[in-house]
């Protein structure tokens, strides 16, 4: 598998013993094939790669995001699940693939091999996983900031607590980045909030 593929390794999130088996598992896509690209404004250098799938995903979304780890965001009735990798994010909607901050074509490709293992994967389990049904929204700029410090002492090397929020969005920095979190036992239940939030 190539680097930064590790959203692909589904989970037993999700799994349920009162479902029956669905028997003749098969393949749900056959590919998923680059369409276009386009430079990523997000990471200068890096682009965004577009891909068809063979096959509309409606169907095998709720089960995407019922077994994957690294979903973020889902919505069942639009038909738009976002997953994070690092770096950079993947969102899928029933007829496109959308993969940020790929370093170029080829990585593009391995990437889009991996997602469509996962979609096959994900569609071969779906007779013993209950398929997510509810709306989960991406956390925003303001949910990580209300549960930082909010005093901008700067001690993260950022010049605000909302700018250390954007940054812990995109993974640029970790939640220990700010030490005041990290070090003052009066924020130990926000620290655990902010880790299970990104
Ligand atoms: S160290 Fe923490 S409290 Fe201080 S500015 Fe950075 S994020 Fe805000």
């Amino acid at each position: 598998m190539a680097s930064g593929t590790a959203f692909c390794r589904p989970s037993e999130r999700g799994s349920s013993s009162a479902r029956m088996p669905i028997p003749d598992s098969g393949t749900f896509i056959e590919s998923l094939a680059l369409s276009r690209t386009l430079p990523c404004l997000a990471e200068p250098g890096r682009i965004i790669v577009i891909a068809e799938p063979s096959r509309t995903l409606d169907e095998v979304l709720p089960f995407v995001a019922a077994i994957t780890p690294s979903v973020i965001a889902f919505n069942p009735r639009a038909g738009t699940l976002t997953l994070r990798r690092q770096p950079g994010f993947i969102t899928l909607y029933r007829d496109q693939a959308i993969i940020t901050q790929v370093k170029d074509v080829a990585e593009g490709l391995d990437l889009l091999a991996a997602l469509r293992d996962l979609v096959n994967q994900c569609w071969e389990r779906r007779g013993s996983v209950q398929p997510a049904t509810e709306t989960r929204l991406a956390p925003r700029p303001l949910d990580v900031w209300s549960l930082l410090p909010r005093t901008n002492c700067k001690q993260c090397g950022e010049r605000t607590c909302m700018a250390f929020a954007s940054l812990l969005l995109l993974h640029k920095r970790d939640v220990d980045g700010c030490p005041v979190l990290a070090q003052d036992a009066d924020f130990t239940d926000r620290r655990a909030q902010l880790m299970a939030l990104l």
